[in-house]
């Protein structure tokens, strides 16, 4: 992120697309670009970027690029698709840059897509017995789940033979909205996909049960008329497909706002329900993206679900059904997003997408000591990360956390964590104020090479260690230097970012 300039946020550039200005410079025509052509704008008061197939003129965007001029050209004149997704392959540019859209690349003949195959047909013939090829297929070295389904009057069963041996109800999110089912699987960094628009109406409430160990996955949906089903359904577009989770587009499903409780002057705790046919689990360390509509464009953020409390015992429930996500989030005065979130009344519903992150929960089931370093509401991942340590990790001797806020009336769950750490000797919380008041007796200052060294030590000589570090991205970034700089390795550091 760099600074903008004043006139040149987000609000702003949603503004001046709705002006009416010819942001293309071609008068509102759409036209074929040619590789050649789109070469040739590849400069900052000619900038054109294909995204996806489609060309767009960024050249009156640069100034409102939040990752600054640099960034935008480093794709300028080119398809700057990867470049895009490895940044934020979850912002909306088809509706924020709509106005922007010079047109579509010129078609170059290219091999047809894989068919999708359709168990559905094979189905029909089979009256719900399980088809021994798929049996045998299983034991194959294919590493691409499948699945199959059958029926009783009243119940469709479909299992999805993932082929992991660590299935676990985080790595499965099912979604059932109007007959259309799509249920996802995590498979490392893949994501294997069942899409299909059902043959006839279910109920809202599923089940979905796991057997962890062989990695088979059973979907029981209750039909709503105890008919018999032909096929399960037509298959949608990207059904039974096994990708790059990256690859695949984010799914939103709407859920309802229940309740907002205040945790500071600024930072309140949203508590969202999702739908009853919702099955989803965010794991810790891993954030949602909400999105909303303002002034007419498709906005998304992303915010990192905490707990709702913190009795040191809390555990989700695992139980099938509608379930919660808390997200405890600042509200800014001049912020986009969080102004309209705030002004979300009970019961109005937002989007909500899967989840995304990259943080293992293996990395902190193998550490001797946890240091955590957060900043303001980078504060967030730490929640459900220190609730797991402190719970269910044996091997932990001691868990640090060091919080920088600006004032007292800032630091988030203030009396929660001096409470954590009277109930746990292993756990330890130090805050760190920049802008304290005459009165503060604690530590003050900023993140700093002196602080962390005398903060970050091994409890024994070669202790396994974890520092995780979240907060504004200078901050991370700078602390993240620090560590190296201290000889901590990368493995031994996870920084929290989008
Ligand atoms: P914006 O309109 O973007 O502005 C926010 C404030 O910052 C304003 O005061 C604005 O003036 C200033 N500002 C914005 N951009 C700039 C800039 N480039 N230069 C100078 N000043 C600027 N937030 C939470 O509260 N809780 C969470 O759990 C949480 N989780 C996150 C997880 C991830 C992975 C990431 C990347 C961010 C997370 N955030 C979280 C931050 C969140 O995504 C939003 O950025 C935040 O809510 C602000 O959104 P906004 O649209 O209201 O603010
Ligand atoms: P804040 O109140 O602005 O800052 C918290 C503390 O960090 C203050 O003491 C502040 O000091 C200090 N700080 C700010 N910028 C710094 C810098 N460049 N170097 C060193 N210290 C700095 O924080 P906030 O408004 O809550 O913002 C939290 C940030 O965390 C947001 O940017 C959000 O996007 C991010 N976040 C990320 C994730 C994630 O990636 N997973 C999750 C949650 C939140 P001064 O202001 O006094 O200088």
């Amino acid at each position: 992120q760099v600074p903008l300039k004043p006139g040149r946020s987000l609000m702003d550039w949603i503004r001046l697309t709705k002006s009416g200005k010819d942001m293309t410079g071609l008068k509102g025509r759409l036209i074929e670009v040619t590789e050649d052509e789109l070469a040739k704008h590849n400069k900052k008061e000619d900038c054109w970027i294909c995204i996806r197939g489609f060309v767009y003129n960024v050249t009156p965007y640069m100034e409102y690029h939040p990752g600054g001029e640099d960034e935008l050209m480093k794709a300028a004149g080119t398809d700057g698709t990867d470049l895009f997704d490895q940044v934020h392959r979850w912002v909306n540019y088809e509706s924020m840059l709509k106005e922007c859209l010079v047109g579509r690349m010129a078609v170059k003949p290219i091999a047809a897509p894989k068919e999708i195959t359709s168990v559905c047909e094979e189905k029909q013939k089979l009256n719900g017995m399980l088809p021994e090829k798929k049996v045998l297929s299983a034991s194959s070295k294919d590493l691409t789940p499948s699945y199959d389904w059958f029926q009783t009057d009243s119940l469709i069963t479909i299992v999805i033979y993932t082929k992991q041996k660590d299935m676990n109800a985080e790595l499965v999110i099912l979604d059932c909205e109007d007959k259309r089912l799509r249920g996802e699987i995590i498979v490392d960094d893949y994501s294997y996909l069942l899409e299909v628009d059902l043959y006839h109406a279910v109920q809202e409430d599923m089940a979905v049960n796991i057997a962890e160990k062989v990695g088979k996955v059973e979907i029981i949906l209750k039909k709503k008329d105890n008919v018999h089903w032909k096929i399960l359904g037509q298959p949608l577009e990207s059904h039974n497909t096994f990708m790059k989770r990256m690859d695949r587009g984010l799914f939103y499903r709407k859920c309802k706002l229940v309740s907002k409780t205040e945790v500071t002057h600024d930072t309140k705790l949203f508590c969202l329900l999702l739908p009853e046919s919702t099955h989803l689990r965010v794991p810790m360390g891993q954030h949602v993206y909400l999105k909303q509509i303002i002034a007419g464009t498709e906005v998304v953020k992303p915010y990192t679900p905490v707990l709702p409390f913190w009795p040191l015992d809390f555990k989700e429930p695992t139980c099938n059904g509608s379930a919660h996500i808390y997200l405890m989030i600042k509200i800014y005065s001049c912020g986009l997003f969080t102004q309209a979130l705030d002004h979300l009344q009970i019961g109005d519903c937002i989007s909500v997408s899967n989840p995304e992150g990259s943080f293992k929960k293996s990395q902190v089931q193998t550490s001797e000591d946890l240091f955590l370093l957060a900043a303001g509401t980078g504060f967030t991942p730490m929640v459900k990360l220190l609730n797991f340590a402190l719970t269910e990790v044996n091997c932990l001797r001691t868990v640090k956390l060091i919080f920088f806020n600006r004032t007292e009336d800032d630091i988030l769950w203030r009396n929660q964590l001096e409470q954590l750490a009277l109930k746990d000797q292993r756990f330890e919380v130090q805050f760190v104020l920049s802008q304290p008041k005459k009165d503060w007796a604690g530590k003050q200052g900023m993140i700093s090479s002196s602080l962390l060294s005398e903060f970050v030590k091994r409890s024994r000589k070669d202790s396994k260690v974890l520092i995780c570090i979240c907060g504004p991205t200078p901050f991370t970034e700078q602390g993240v230097q620090y560590l190296k700089d201290l000889g901590y390795s990368q493995e031994e550091v996870h920084p929290f970012t989008a």
